[in-house]
């Protein structure tokens, strides 16, 4: 008896396996040939914080508050303030510089960020074998963020 239930044992999960073989055979794959194909990513998707500008004025959001810096808990952040020639300050950053390989995407720095200047984008195509290469200065910060797709708000409505 304990031989003939082995058997049954056997054939059934035989038939289980091939039957599952069979019905992916004819199933559309989910799996992508990257990087020749690239999935859409999904909306909201978080990959670096960037710097939103103005599409009216063309100058970066930022007044250079320091906020998101003090509320990044790895300081990737560091940002100098602009001083005039009298060495007042300025309300726009001289330097924003992120270091993308201490980031660890919480969005912290979003949050932070009382002036809306700040947005998590989609683009995930920025690894490299050099750290140098993940810090990023405040025009390659505000250049993804005009190719990225990330959730942008403009007259009160998503795009
Ligand atoms: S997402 Fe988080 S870790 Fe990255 S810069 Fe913002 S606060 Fe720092
Ligand atoms: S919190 Fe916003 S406005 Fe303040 S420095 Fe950071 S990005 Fe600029």
């Amino acid at each position: 008896m304990a031989l003939l239930g082995r058997i049954w044992n056997t054939a059934k999960s035989m038939f289980v396996g091939h039957s599952i073989t069979l019905r992916e055979m004819f199933t559309t794959p989910i799996t992508v040939f990257y990087p020749e194909e690239k999935p859409p990513m999904e909306r909201g998707s978080r990959s670096v914080p960037v710097l939103k500008v103005n599409e009216g004025t063309g100058l970066l959001n930022c007044v250079s508050c320091g906020l998101c810096e003090r509320s990044c808990p790895p300081s990737c952040i560091k940002i100098e303030q602009a001083l005039d020639a009298k060495g007042d300050r300025q309300s726009w950053p001289e330097a924003f510089e992120l270091n993308l390989s201490h980031c660890m995407v919480c969005n912290l720095c979003v949050e932070a960020c009382p002036f809306d200047a700040l947005e998590m984008a989609d683009v995930v195509e920025l690894c490299s074998y050099q750290v140098q290469d993940l810090i990023f200065d405040k025009q390659q910060l505000a250049e993804i963020w005009k190719t990225s797709r990330s959730l942008r708000v403009a007259n009160g409505e998503r795009l």
